[in-house]
């Protein structure tokens, strides 16, 4: 099954959080990393006077069932020591969110995919077309149209794919 990842650090040198955790991505048994995006600074969403936020996406294949990969992800958030407090979208070293699997769409307490905040959100649909940029959101139309439909772009590129060390 194909998936892609949305990754997100404000916290703890982010630029090194989330290629850490591309690579840990890669390491795993169950999961193969096919892509992965260029990182990309944006300001916060939500509790202002937080430091910005560096997002990526990475493209795996994987056999986990969706609750199974989400259990993963969130051991390697742990690993990545991140404190999860009450405030939504407060500062975070990591964020895994699982954004799509396959076309499957569900909608649990514990998982909803595609990914919610997918369709409005610069720091996710840019760097999904960075690496897929014929997508087709299930339930939400193409990626293309997504983008066209954002109000304007406050994201900046700040580093190109690199899963090992970075400049
Ligand atoms: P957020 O990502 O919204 O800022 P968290 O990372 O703390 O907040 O996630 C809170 C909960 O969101 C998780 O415990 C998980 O059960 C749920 N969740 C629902 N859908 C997804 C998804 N597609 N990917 C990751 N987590 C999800
Ligand atoms: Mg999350």
């Amino acid at each position: 099954m194909l998936a892609y990842i949305g990754l997100g650090s404000n916290l703890e040198s982010p630029e090194k959080q989330l290629p850490r955790a591309m690579q840990t991505l890669q390491q795993l048994p169950d999961i193969q990393l096919l892509r992965s995006s260029s990182l990309y600074r944006s300001q916060p969403m939500g509790m202002a006077g937080q430091p910005d936020f560096v997002n990526a996406v990475a493209k795996i294949s994987t056999d986990l069932y969706p609750m199974e990969l989400l259990a993963i992800l969130q051991e390697i958030e742990q690993q990545h020591q991140r404190v999860r407090t009450e405030e939504r979208w407060g500062p975070r070293t990591l964020d895994l969110d699982i954004l799509l699997y396959g076309d499957l769409q569900m909608h649990t307490k514990e998982l909803q995919i595609p990914h919610p905040g997918i369709s409005d959100r610069e720091f996710v649909l840019i760097p999904l077309q960075e690496i897929e940029g014929d997508l087709v959101i299930p339930g939400k139309g193409s990626l293309r149209e997504l983008i066209d439909k954002l109000p304007a772009y406050q994201l900046t590129r700040i580093a190109t794919p690199d899963v090992g060390a970075q400049p």
